[in-house]
């Protein structure tokens, strides 16, 4: 043990500051509350936190290494007890490991507050801007609003019905505690935030990607190796958009399916509640990378059922890239493919906490620039919906927070019909509080080369289908591929990953779900 570790331990382990005498250790116990040290780089903090679950292991994940005879064995890591912590007021991407001198069992803990909201502090920062006027301590309107749509969301989710439930409850239970430490890929070491079905030889150990062909293994030799003969590139997908350093590739996730799964079990480390289908046929996936000389290096994606109305399923930015305006990017392009086959798209839902705030974002801008041009009118949902192709329901939900809808049941008007007054002091405030304001990185349409052979009305009509469920009319001619692609000739080849492990043929199944951008 280390002597820091020790004198912290010595500092408040066993000495109780109140009798100011020599104590006998209390040990702390599963599902109880306790002050707890929560360590960042730069500051350690106080925190009450519930202990999930306890076990002797190493503070470091072991490492997998080849002994002189080339045979894998498992590094020898000092033992002890530890106990996994879930922080109540933080998200459970903030649960960890921590050792007993950690866990400051005579520091009284607070009460427990029931039913109380916590507001990521995403929702805080990127929800709306916060009007610098505000009396300290009060919400500003932006801020409550999102509060409000948080709650809803979090009501959502406990009025589930009885089954529903029950399997969220599992899965909550069975996914409670992170199975990997992190992952590194490309230039970049990842701490996970949640758990991800990855396959049981890689629990406790840190895993590593190929950022190129996307295979896995914790052991690092072999991913050296592998590094050195993989000839991959970029995803194993068409281009579909271009402009500077920023590449879109369209991935079938029936022709590609190791990729696809990979990607899910790599992006489910960083989402909660989401459910991955690791069934990826009916899925494309729209990859999105920083390329320069040395290739497509993978940055997010979205994902969208083929047989759907969603136009999309699943969103996510890896850590080290959020925050760049990439998921914005990623959203506008969604939108962009939709109109393109000719229908209103809409995310899948429910939404995450974060999900939602980009597309609220996302839907003010476009609402937004309806609203200057028509301002002063009462115009129809509907119309709304087929000027900006956003969802009828999301532009009423969106407009809702700001009390700008409503149904009219006098004979001039549509029944059913939801109606908006554009009134100028209301743009006005929205302006005010930078509603709809721009996404930092605006998707470039010319650049996007992707089209649907026929629109999805075309081939409802030829198959006789009702309407949106036409999604296969995207799939295999999505593409006038780009004049030159970016990395000359290397192009998907797994040959050179067989070092590497693979998906197992079985996967627990997840429910999809958007996240974070
Ligand atoms: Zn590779």
């Amino acid at each position: 043990m280390s002597g820091k570790r020790e004198s912290r331990k010595r500092l408040h382990g066993s000495v109780d500051s109140r009798t100011g005498g020599e104590q006998q250790q209390i040990m702390p116990e599963i599902n109880k509350r306790y002050v707890c040290e929560k360590i960042d780089p730069d500051k350690v903090e106080r925190q009450t936190a519930v202990i999930l679950h306890m076990e002797y292991r190493s503070q470091a994940p072991p490492l997998l290494i080849d002994d002189e005879d080339g045979n894998e064995k498992e590094t020898k890591e000092e033992q002890e007890l530890m106990y996994y912590v879930h922080y109540e007021k933080l998200d459970r991407r903030n649960d960890e490991w921590i050792p007993l001198e950690r866990v400051l069992v005579n520091e009284p803990v607070e009460p427990e507050m029931v039913n109380a909201i916590i507001i990521p502090d995403e929702i805080k920062k990127e929800g709306g801007p916060q009007t610098p006027h505000t009396p300290s301590g009060a919400l500003t309107r932006s801020q409550r609003r999102n509060l409000e749509e948080y709650s809803h969301l979090k009501s959502a989710v406990n009025g589930l019905d009885a089954t529903t439930a029950r399997l969220e409850k599992e899965h909550e239970e069975r996914t409670k505690i992170k199975n990997i430490p992190r992952i590194t890929i490309g230039a970049h070491t990842i701490n996970s935030w949640y758990y991800s079905p990855f396959p049981p030889f890689c629990e406790n150990h840190e895993i590593f990607m190929c950022e190129y062909c996307l295979l896995y293994t914790p052991h690092k030799s072999k991913f050296k190796t592998h590094l050195t003969t993989c000839k991959v590139r970029q995803p194993p997908g068409i281009e579909i958009y271009r402009k500077s350093n920023l590449s879109v590739y369209e991935v079938d996730g029936s022709g590609q399916k190791l990729y696809c799964q990979c990607l899910c079990l790599l992006s489910k480390l960083f989402m909660d509640h989401k459910t991955l289908y690791f069934d990826v046929d009916d899925f494309m996936f729209y990859v999105l990378c920083e390329t320069d000389s040395s290739g497509a290096h993978i940055v997010g994606y979205f994902s969208r059922e083929v047989e759907s109305a969603n136009n999309l399923a699943c969103i996510m930015v890896f850590p080290p890239f959020q925050k760049n305006g990439y998921g914005k990017l990623l959203i506008q392009l969604s939108y962009d493919l939709s109109k393109r086959e000719g229908y209103i798209g809409t995310p899948e839902k429910p939404l995450s906490d974060l999900g939602k705030v980009s597309y609220r974002s996302y839907w003010w801008w476009i609402l937004m620039k309806l609203f200057h041009i028509h301002q002063g009118h009462t115009v129809t949902a509907t119309f709304l919906a087929q000027q900006s192709g956003i969802h009828v329901d999301d532009i009423v939900s969106t407009l809702q927070t700001m009390r700008m809808v409503r149904q009219y049941k006098e004979p001039e008007f549509v029944p059913g019909e939801w109606y908006v007054r554009i009134h100028r002091k209301v743009v006005e405030h929205c302006v005010l509080n930078e509603y709809g304001k721009p996404p930092g990185l605006l998707l470039d349409n010319s650049k996007v080369r992707w089209g649907p052979q026929m629109t999805r009305w075309e081939y409802n009509r030829k198959h006789q289908k009702p309407a949106s469920t036409n999604r296969r009319a995207s799939k295999s001619q999505a593409g006038t591929p780009m004049a030159t692609p970016p990395i000359d000739g290397l192009k998907g080849d797994e040959a050179s990953a067989e070092t590497l492990t693979t998906v197992p043929e079985s996967f627990e199944f997840f429910k999809a779900d958007s996240s974070a951008t």
